[in-house]
């Protein structure tokens, strides 16, 4: 797109605004059921399921495509579970991956007939409470040292809020055998982003955890392997090459069928990998300074728009696209209008100096873009709008402060 058709679009829907290429999603969506297909006809005698995790990008727009293209989904919160309900999934299309819920929200999911996934002792016990006699799925640490993009985001090895580690399998079957709960299926995530160079580690992830359902668990119908398929971000990355992984499941999966029968279904859970290059965060240039010998250049972009790269750490493209070009390439930092020096976008960027009012875009911002979105220091989170080959549409409203006030109890 050039500056004019950038420019109409945040004229249009305001600044900042995130955008979706519709076919990128569809695109991404297909290969992650090519994916599936693959492992399946490999496999043949059991069924691959593919849940998108609706973390990554919630809109009902993206997950209806999901929906379309013949991906189940996964919630994790009351909203993200109503609104999956609204875009058509059905209960057995519906996985709930929790982590320390109330009992509220257990009888939510309960009462919409819908299969939990617990993932403490403790929960278990919560759940069995309330519910003896049911069917279940319970999330085990691996124990390895899993895969991420950040430490932030690991979800194996031995500092990790998630799953039931080894040293605590048997204490946890005794506790479904107190409430005669009938564990149908073991789940494991073992974190965020792996690329072909780091796919020996979710590999060797795979490897362990299926080995701990091997050894300690009986009658398994359901393996989740998790999400975390990686995208490229950085210019020198490549796209994970999904046939190799698919391969490479495959073997380890025929050898435990061969010795564990009763496995009739495996599960996935994409997120990050549907959304993620489909989407572009648009911006402005507000200000432009040197201080020191060092160039900060200004934009609405927000750290309340975008937390990845003051979270995380996370390296995003920015391209800032100028009615008038300058020749001159200056090393500048792109930062936000929050009060927070982490506020910063893109640290030591070379980049043609800018111009108050020209377009900043922000790539691969569809996932854990506008789902980690904030009001913090009060911003109003931005439009979405989804182009597709021959029109665009708004696909959410940018927040007004009426509707952030409508929330308020003023006296
Ligand atoms: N499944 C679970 C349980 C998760 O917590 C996440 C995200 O962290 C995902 C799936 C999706 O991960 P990704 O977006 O890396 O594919």
């Amino acid at each position: 797109m050039n500056y004019e058709q950038l420019e109409n679009l945040v004229s249009t829907y305001g600044s900042p605004l995130y955008i979706y290429d519709y076919a990128t999603l569809v695109e991404r969506s297909n290969q992650m059921k090519r994916f599936k297909d693959r492992i399946e006809n490999a496999l043949k005698t059991v069924k691959i399921n593919m849940h998108y995790s609706s973390k990554a990008n919630g809109n009902p727009a993206i997950l209806k495509m999901v929906k379309e293209t013949g991906l189940k989904v996964d919630s994790m919160s009351p909203l993200e579970l109503n609104i999956a309900q609204k875009c058509g999934f059905t209960k057995d299309q519906i996985l709930y991956v929790c982590n320390n819920i109330d009992s509220e929200e257990m009888r939510l999911v309960h009462e919409n007939d819908i299969l939990i996934c617990l993932d403490s002792i403790s929960q278990v016990e919560m759940w069995g409470k309330m519910y003896p006699n049911t069917n279940i799925m319970v999330r085990i640490n691996p124990g390895t040292k899993g895969v991420g993009h950040s430490d932030k985001v690991i979800t194996s090895g031995k500092v990790t809020k998630f799953g039931i580690g080894e040293n605590n399998i048997t204490k946890l079957i005794n506790a479904t055998k107190k409430y005669n709960l009938n564990i149908i299926g073991v789940h494991q995530h073992l974190g965020s982003l792996f690329l072909d160079d780091t796919v020996d580690d979710y590999i060797a992830g795979v490897k362990s955890g299926i080995e701990l359902i091997r050894k300690y668990f009986e009658n398994i119908k359901i393996v989740d392997l998790g999400g975390g398929f990686g995208v490229p971000y950085k210019p020198h990355e490549k796209a994970l090459n999904l046939d190799t992984v698919a391969d490479r499941l495959t073997e380890v999966l025929k050898e435990f069928i061969a010795s564990y029968p009763s496995v009739e279904e495996f599960n996935f859970e994409p997120g990050r990998f549907i959304p993620c290059e489909a989407g572009m965060l648009l911006g402005k240039v507000t200000a432009i300074k040197n201080e020191n010998n060092v160039w900060w250049i200004g934009t609405d972009i927000g750290m309340n728009d975008l937390v990845r790269p003051s979270m995380y750490d996370a390296y995003h493209e920015i391209e800032i696209i100028s009615a008038n070009p300058s020749s001159e390439i200056i090393h500048a930092n792109i930062c936000g209008n929050i009060c927070e020096s982490a506020d910063v976008l893109g640290k030591d960027r070379n980049i043609p100096k800018p111009n108050i009012g020209d377009i900043v875009l922000v790539k691969n911002a569809g996932a854990y873009g506008y789902s980690m979105a904030s009001n913090y220091t009060g911003r109003l989170r931005p439009a979405e709008v989804m182009i597709y080959p021959d029109h665009e549409k708004l696909i959410r409203k940018r927040e007004t402060i009426e509707y952030i006030e409508s929330n308020i109890i003023w006296d």
